[in-house]
């Protein structure tokens, strides 16, 4: 069992009772009391905030009193003969649980005050923590050994900054190779996903906020994001995980996407959002810690900016498997780890959705076959990453291609690669096109006032494919709507590319529907990690 713990962190009762309020009714499993951030510290005090605490739930809910020091992450300084007198009081009152530093519980009066009080309340637990606030513990396994040497009957809480998310490997491999109730995972944003992962690996519990205002660590998830986002009730030792890996990261729609369709499908498989620094180095190490650790059960990868490229060279490097069109194109969005048939050693192959999500985007939004794009005349606009999938595509499929792009030397280069034409933007005045795609930022969020092309140098019967998805409705897309030309949205592509991934991923194909319905939600909404 891994409890879902919210930290209530007030400075008086009143306000503590609110959020104890607030934390059971968006399902809280367990109740931290933050008694650190209470003001004029006192035992009553706490032992009514106990006594309150347990009548709200009306539940069996476990209560853990924490009082934390200052040095390790506590809000007020409060003496340390106080805060123990303060924890004795709480499990005297029927908390589950006391959370002491361990530095701290080594005090021989400390110890004999929390020793005594232990054994007055039986049913009451010692959580004995440690926590890094800037790196990982020097050696977290001797801490942990060290930790059950004092207090045998202790849980031990190991706690630590990852700087990079290679450090949550530390963690997990903790966890993995004990068994005893124990709290383990990292802070910080590289640390997200072990507060995610503690669930799947047994940690006893994780915390998560009742929102962004009331978190009490860096990198607390919120209630509802650990819930609905990452599906944090259906988790457990078998969940297959899968993620995409970006730096940056939280702005990225594909855990919410990926998630809802593997909920809807009733999988046992859950995505995450993975921040990988930039860099091979950091990369490369990131897939080496997965690839060793099989127990992890991590089985694919969406990969986008700034490690496309290096995707694709860790697959060659590894003598996996590369879709050719991705070697063409030089770079891979989707990664899938699945034993080899022979030895049942892991392999992993590298794929593109983004040029297959285009193309099926092109052919449903203009009612044709694939076979109907050869010989077809297709203008592209930009000669980015996007172009480049969308021209090796469009080109595979015989199509004939004119790449217009800002800096003329880049589209030169695309179009002598894949023998198509090119202009300078100014070019554009002469289009000459039955498809139009914008393969440029221009009109993204937040200069939603721009258009790539001015409208009256659309053609008659033209149709016009614009991969920007934020917004959807981008200017040039109403411009041409009035025109009454067919119109294709980026947010097509987006579902495309995420179907084909979700095909290798599972071999089984996701509701479309629901893709685009979590999508438009996104995007009308806030941040989501
Ligand atoms: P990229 O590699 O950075 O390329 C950007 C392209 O836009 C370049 O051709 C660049 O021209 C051009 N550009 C940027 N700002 C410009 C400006 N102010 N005026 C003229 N040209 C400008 O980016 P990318 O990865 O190809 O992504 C391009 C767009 O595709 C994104 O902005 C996003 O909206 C969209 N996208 C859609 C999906 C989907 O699934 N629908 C997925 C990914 C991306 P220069 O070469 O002259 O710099």
């Amino acid at each position: 069992m891994t409890y879902l713990a919210v930290p209530i962190a007030a400075p008086d009762l009143s306000r503590a009772n609110r959020q104890v309020k607030a934390a059971l009714a968006a399902g809280a499993e367990m109740l931290e009391l933050r008694t650190d951030y209470l003001e004029n510290l006192s035992v009553d005090l706490v032992r009514t905030l106990v006594a309150k605490a347990k009548e709200a739930a009306g539940r069996p809910v476990p209560i853990l009193v924490t009082c934390r020091d200052e040095r390790q992450g506590g809000a007020i300084s409060y003496p340390l003969q106080l805060r123990a007198e303060v924890l004795a009081g709480a499990l005297i009152a029927g908390a589950d649980f006391i959370d002491f530093e361990y530095d701290n519980f080594l005090v021989t009066e400390s110890q004999e005050r929390i020793r005594i009080a232990l054994s007055q309340s039986p049913k009451g637990r010692l959580i004995l923590s440690a926590h890094d606030f800037k790196s990982k513990f020097a050696d977290i396994k001797k801490l942990y050994r060290d930790i059950l040497a004092v207090y045998p009957a202790a849980i031990p809480k190991l706690v630590y900054t990852a700087n990079h998310i290679n450090d949550c490997f530390e963690a997990f491999d903790l966890l993995h190779q004990t068994s005893d109730e124990r709290i383990v995972f990292c802070m910080g944003r590289a640390g997200l996903i072990s507060r995610i992962i503690a669930r799947k690996l047994g940690s006893l519990l994780t915390f998560a906020s009742i929102n962004e205002k009331t978190a009490t660590a860096p990198g607390q998830l919120t209630i509802k994001q650990l819930k609905n986002l990452y599906r944090f009730d259906s988790i457990d030792s078998e969940t297959e995980l899968f993620g995409v890996i970006a730096d940056p990261v939280g702005h990225s729609l594909s855990p919410a996407i990926h998630n809802a369709c593997f909920a809807e499908m009733n999988m046992n498989k859950l995505y995450l959002p993975l921040l990988v620094e930039a860099g091979r180095q950091g990369f490369d190490a990131f897939l080496d810690n997965v690839l060793r650790r099989k127990w992890l059960n991590f089985n694919g990868f969406s990969v986008t900016i700034p490690h496309k490229q290096n995707a694709l060279n860790y697959v060659r490097a590894n003598q996996g498997l590369v879709e050719p069109l991705a070697e063409k194109i030089g770079a891979v969005n989707t990664l899938v780890i699945e034993p080899r048939a022979t030895n049942g050693e892991r392999r992993i192959s590298a794929y593109n959705t983004d040029y297959a999500g285009a193309l099926d985007a092109i052919t449903s939004g203009m009612d044709i076959t694939a076979s109907d794009l050869n010989e077809l005349p297709v203008a592209v606009i930009g000669a980015g990453g996007v172009a480049r999938a969308i021209v090796a595509g469009l080109s595979d499929a015989g199509a004939k291609i004119k790449i217009y792009n800002r800096t003329v030397e880049k589209a030169e280069k695309l179009a002598a690669e894949f023998g198509c034409e090119f202009a300078g933007l100014d070019g554009l005045a002469n289009l000459d096109a039955k498809l139009l795609i914008n393969c440029t930022s221009i009109g993204m969020h937040p200069n939603v006032d721009t258009t790539p092309v001015p409208k009256e140098y659309l053609k008659k019967g033209m149709v016009v494919f614009d991969t920007v998805y934020n917004p959807a409705k981008t200017l040039l897309l109403k411009q041409v709507r009035q025109k009454r030309f067919k119109t294709i949205d980026g947010i097509s592509m987006f579902v495309n590319q995420a179907l084909a991934q979700f095909k290798l991923f599972t071999s089984q194909t996701a509701n479309p529907e629901l893709m685009r319905k979590t999508i438009c939600n996104c995007l009308g909404g806030k941040s989501l990690v």
